[in-house]
């Protein structure tokens, strides 16, 4: 029996993709064995930091690392980090940081909401967030000019949330910040290339570990060894009620020596998803079919095409219900407003595509009889 079932709570089948309301990754053997024995035992922990700091850089190609509770935090941190520095009478100032270089500078189309807001990741740090521009439309002279002596920092927000239409470049503002000798700061919470921003020469990027990686719910900042040093130092200070736990950093320790040798499983899911589509050929008013990801990564999707006169109901209707059972299978819905929804086989557990597509088949039969 599932852990969370035990507690008394809904099983859930995750057919969705890396979502946090849904506890992002279910970890591997080798980082859930991590985990555990982290757990059960003691270590210096700022001896440990720097180690991770160490590991960090190793796989990321930077000069140092910072773990962190989530790419969140890591906003947090890497705006306190480039407002105080390594000083550490500042460091126990933030948020408080009025009459320091203070503003950091987005474009507008990038303030985006990931679950809470980015600008508000960059005020619990102690920044000011500056936008700049136009949700669709940012020319360089928007940033350029919204640069001050208050300013401490650009930050580029890489995100499938953000608008990916008449922004700036991540290389355009990165060569304004660099004319300006500012940090650029990346977050790259959920890319799955871990030294490509690093390699364009950002000064700090921030990662999720339970995303991509596929660790715990963890996050880790990478770049210049002075703003990591300083990063790490926020421990002291705002990064107190964001600690990241022993366990949490050898979890993600193990899921970064685990990422180089992950394998594309592209085959497996394009055979789990046709098991499904097959099984969902008799069901009246589904047309089912195999896509790859939009983005072109190697993640093979059932897609479920609802035809409401047909099926008897909605792909909303379908969708809820389907959210609602117990288990509760969660989908991909980015299109459910157009009668498509699809499965993820990324988070899917063995033989989940089974249960699907039989709880589908149910519920649209109730549907239809009813
Ligand atoms: C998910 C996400 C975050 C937050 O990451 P956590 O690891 O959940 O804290 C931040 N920024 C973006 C763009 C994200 O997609």
């Amino acid at each position: 029996m599932s852990f969370f079932a035990q507690l008394g709570l809904r099983k859930v089948i995750n057919a969705s993709g890396k979502m946090t309301a849904l506890g992002a990754s279910a970890v591997s053997d080798e980082v859930a064995d991590a985990l555990k024995r982290a757990a059960q035992d003691y270590v210096d922990i700022d001896e440990m930091m720097e180690f991770a700091g160490s590991v960090i850089a190793e796989y990321t190609g930077a000069e140092d690392g910072c773990p962190t509770c989530g790419a969140a935090a890591g906003i947090a941190i890497a705006t306190a980090s480039v407002i105080t520095g390594k000083n550490l009478s500042l460091i126990e100032r933030m948020p408080d940081s009025e009459g320091l270089r203070n503003e950091v500078i987005i474009q507008k189309g990038q303030q985006v909401h990931f679950g809470a807001s980015i600008a508000q990741m960059v005020r619990i740090g102690g920044g000011k967030p500056i936008e700049v521009g136009n949700a669709n439309k940012v020319e360089p002279d928007h940033i350029e000019q919204a640069i001050t002596e208050k300013t401490a920092a650009l930050l580029y927000i890489k995100s499938h949330h953000a608008v990916q239409k008449g922004t700036q470049s991540l290389e355009t503002m990165m060569r304004i910040a660099k004319e300006h000798q500012l940090p650029f700061i990346v977050d790259a919470a959920a890319e799955e290339d871990f030294q490509a921003y690093i390699r364009m020469g950002a000064d700090i990027v921030i990662y999720s570990g339970g995303k991509a990686l596929e660790g715990p719910t963890s996050g880790l900042i990478c770049g210049k060894k002075k703003w990591m040093e300083a990063c790490r130092m926020q421990y002291k200070g705002v990064g107190r009620p964001m600690k990241v736990g022993k366990e949490g950093v050898a979890g993600l320790i193990a899921a970064l020596k685990q990422y180089p040798s992950k394998e594309d499983n592209g085959d497996e899911q394009i055979e789990r998803m046709t098991k499904l589509t097959e099984a969902l050929a008799d069901a009246k008013g589904l047309h089912c079919s195999i896509k790859q990801d939009e983005a072109g990564r190697a993640i093979y999707r059932a897609q479920i095409q609802v035809d409401a006169s047909k099926a008897g109901m909605t792909a909303a209707e379908l969708l809820h219900r389907l959210e609602s059972g117990n288990p509760a299978i969660f989908l991909r819905h980015h299109y459910v407003n157009v009668g498509i929804l699809s499965v993820d086989p990324r988070p899917l557990l063995k033989g989940q595509e089974d249960i699907i597509a039989s709880e589908i088949k149910r519920i649209l039969k109730e549907g239809q009889s009813s």
